[in-house]
């Protein structure tokens, strides 16, 4: 009897504030890493495989949710200083474009940010559209479909976007950015950058299989500085979670080892390179990371990755007023694509302002000649729509704000 209130007083301390803090996360942890981890406790592999079944499928927050573990290896395992370790939405912030900006907690009480970009507004679907329809992440596919299902009711998204962070502040210092302000302060592990997915997933009540859901690595942070941790995320997610890696997208801005390594991976998502410059000497301005690798060196090296024969690579290229804007610039995007012979999508993202940032939006009718002339000279090239931008949610301007803009 005493053992048992014992046992109920240590279960009791597993609660969801504390998981956050545990000492060693179960979230983040691999089957085989489970496996041996219940070998210790002297069980079989299949409480491995209830855990993981809890873990990544049910999204449980506690120790005592893992109902199909007996309490005795519950207690065992909080024992042993473990607890699920999910990472927490500590903060929400919601756009009037129904973009949800989210402060996550993760362990050592740090926050990241993770933002949910749902589609539509639960109108009537246009004739045209159609069946499946989503977010509008800028990619081609989701201009060619959005939209909801026909007949299911408008408040369930059918297809979302969540932007995921693979670090804590940045260090790779683009000019435009906000989060390069913060600098870095460290690698998220693979458990938190899979936890931030799982945690938006479980907040929007999300069917995975049922709901069609991208991800993309556009967070905080430049995921090939951390590219261990974020290739392990991506594993988990395909593998645990079961979003399949084509529903993904990393975008670096060019970390060559990193593209190098990438392409022989054998499961990964799509890549895109935030190119945001016709030539070096102007990327140099607002990248400084290309002094170190010019445009160049990354494309030869994404010309070299395998690809299916229908596969396009993205380029992401963020549009300054005046300063990458030109028309002049257009034709030397065409040029540069041209010689590295890519197929390629280019998606043009007009510059989001932040405090203390001295560059200037683009004019609409610069941006719309920006696109006209990359589309003449061949290259596919969609403007995408800016989200949560009222929120500071918007690409480069993920911060760990606790404000809102006032816009
Ligand atoms: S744009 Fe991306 S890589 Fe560049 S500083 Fe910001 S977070 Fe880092």
């Amino acid at each position: 009897m005493a053992g048992e209130v014992q046992l109920v007083h240590l279960l009791d301390g597993i609660g969801e504030d504390a998981a956050t803090e545990v000492r060693k996360c179960l979230f983040g942890l691999e089957l085989q890493q489970l496996t041996e981890l219940v070998h210790e406790f002297g069980h079989k592999p299949y409480r491995a495989r209830q855990l993981a079944q809890a873990l990544y499928r049910d999204w449980v927050s506690e120790l005592t949710e893992v109902t199909t573990w007996p309490k005795e290896l519950q207690a065992e395992a909080c024992r042993a200083g473990y607890g699920i370790g999910l990472p927490k939405i500590s903060q929400v912030f919601t756009s009037i474009d129904g973009t949800e900006r989210y402060l996550v907690r993760v362990s050592g009480g740090q926050t990241v940010e993770t933002v949910w970009m749902p589609d539509g507004d639960g109108g009537v679907p246009d004739e045209d559209e159609d069946e499946v329809v989503g977010a509008d992440t800028g990619q081609p596919e989701d201009r060619m479909a959005s939209g909801h299902r026909r007949g299911r009711p408008p408040q369930i998204y059918r297809r979302a976007t969540i932007c995921v962070s693979s670090q804590i502040g940045c260090a790779v210092n683009c000019q435009f950015c906000l989060t390069a302000r913060l600098g870095i302060e460290r690698n998220l592990t693979a458990g938190e950058i899979a936890g931030q997915v799982v945690a938006v997933l479980k907040r929007q009540k999300i069917k995975v299989g049922r709901d069609r859901i991208n991800l993309v690595f556009m967070g905080m942070g430049e995921p090939f500085l951390n590219y261990e941790a974020f290739m392990d995320a991506v594993r988990l997610l395909v593998k645990e979670v079961h979003i399949p890696e084509s529903r993904m997208t990393v975008s670096t801005s060019g970390i060559l080892p990193g593209i190098e390594r990438f392409g022989k991976e054998p499961v990964r998502p799509k890549l895109a390179l935030s190119l945001n410059a016709s030539n070096n000497g102007v990327r140099e301005t607002i990248m400084p990371i290309t002094r170190k690798w010019p445009i160049e060196q990354l494309l030869a090296a994404i010309q070299q990755m395998p690809r299916q024969p229908r596969d396009r690579v993205t380029f992401e290229y963020v549009l300054l007023g005046g300063v990458n804007d030109r028309v002049e610039h257009a034709d030397e995007v065409i040029q540069l694509l041209r010689n590295a012979n890519l197929p390629a999508y280019i998606n043009l993202i007009v510059w989001n302002p932040g405090p203390g940032i001295a560059y200037s939006q683009p004019q609409p009718e610069d941006v719309d000649r920006f696109q006209k002339r990359l589309m003449a000279g061949g290259v596919k090239a969609f403007i995408r729509r800016p989200r949560g931008r009222d929120i500071y949610a918007a690409c480069g301007q993920l911060k760990r704000t606790s404000e809102v803009a006032g816009v």
